[in-house]
């Protein structure tokens, strides 16, 4: 645990597979018993990281004759352990965002369960809590928005602001608000589970209005850099690159990160999930 905290050991999480997105449960990832091993056979998809994490965290079906969330094991697996093949999955940004992992016989030792046999749904589930605090990306939206009124503030080619457009203005102060209104709901939902150690399903609503958040900071910025948004600027960024940017430093990442955060409303769980969840564990619909 502390090399994981220290950020030593990477890890990365193999959920979703080619027929369980949004009906995870549906996993058909096998773990099979033999001795003190489980011995694991099926692939993963979507899986962010895969190519320089050390370890996976996996749901695995053990038992495929009861109902669907009852056969569930929860399993971590060692990267470097024979059988495993990491397939790269490249983003519409042109970056390597996902993987598919494929294991063949991959012998897993039954002390690197995590839960118990067959009950690997409830620590998964805990653990979507958790993700979806995480990508309600508060924070994201809060450095984005800095960015755009930066910009707006300073850029513009014949001399005036963006700033001083008044629907630009407008439009700004709407991200604002729901930044801030994000933000107080974000802390009032760590309030309540450090009071009651619960975290719920109200993560959700966390998760539903940050990812367009961050979609709407994307669009504001790249209509804010105009046609500086154009240029590739990828080879620019890596390590050691002379290429230089096009255009000023501030633009060279905005489109990139427009296609890329696309997804947001997809990852941990797509938007109409989310209102499924809070339909039904929050409203008692
Ligand atoms: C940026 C990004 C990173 C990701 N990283 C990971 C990762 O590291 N590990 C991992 O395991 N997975 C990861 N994923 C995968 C992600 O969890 C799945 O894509 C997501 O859960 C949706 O599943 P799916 O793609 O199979 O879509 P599907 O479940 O096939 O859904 C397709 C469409 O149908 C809709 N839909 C489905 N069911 C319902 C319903 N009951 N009611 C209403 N609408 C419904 C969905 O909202 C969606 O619009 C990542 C995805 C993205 C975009």
């Amino acid at each position: 645990m502390p090399r994981t905290l220290s950020g030593e050991i990477q890890w990365c999480q193999g959920y979703s597979e080619p027929g369980a997105g949004s009906d995870l449960a549906n996993v058909s990832t096998r773990a099979e018993r033999d001795g003190d091993d489980y011995i694991v056979n099926g692939s993963k998809i979507w899986t962010t990281a895969a190519e320089e994490a050390h370890w996976i965290f996996c749901l695995t079906r053990s038992d495929p004759d009861v109902q669907a969330q009852r056969g569930i094991t929860f399993l971590l697996i060692d990267m470097d352990d024979p059988g495993i093949t990491v397939n790269p999955i490249i983003a519409l940004n042109g970056a390597r965002l996902w993987n598919e992992v494929v294991f063949e016989n991959v012998r897993v030792p039954t002390q690197n369960r995590l839960g118990e046999e067959n009950r690997g749904w409830t620590v998964a589930k805990a653990l979507l809590g958790d993700e979806r605090i995480f990508v309600s990306r508060i924070s994201e939206s809060t450095r984005m928005l800095a960015c755009v009124k930066d910009v707006a503030r300073t850029e513009r080619a014949d001399g005036a602001r963006l700033m001083d457009d008044t629907s630009f203005a407008k439009r700004i102060a709407e991200l604002d608000m729901r930044l801030q209104a994000l933000d107080m709901m974000g802390l009032r939902l760590l309030a309540k589970a450090e009071e009651t150690g619960q975290i719920g399903a109200e993560p959700s609503a966390l998760k539903a209005l940050g990812s367009p958040l961050v979609q709407a900071m994307d669009e504001a910025m790249t209509e804010a850099i105009g046609y500086y948004g154009l240029p590739d600027n990828r080879e620019s960024w890596s390590e050691g690159s002379n290429v230089e940017t096009a255009g000023p430093p501030h633009a060279s990442a905005p489109m990139s990160n427009y296609l890329h955060h696309r997804g947001y409303s997809i990852a941990g769980g797509t938007t109409e999930v989310q209102k499924n969840i809070l339909a039904k564990a929050v409203l008692g619909l």
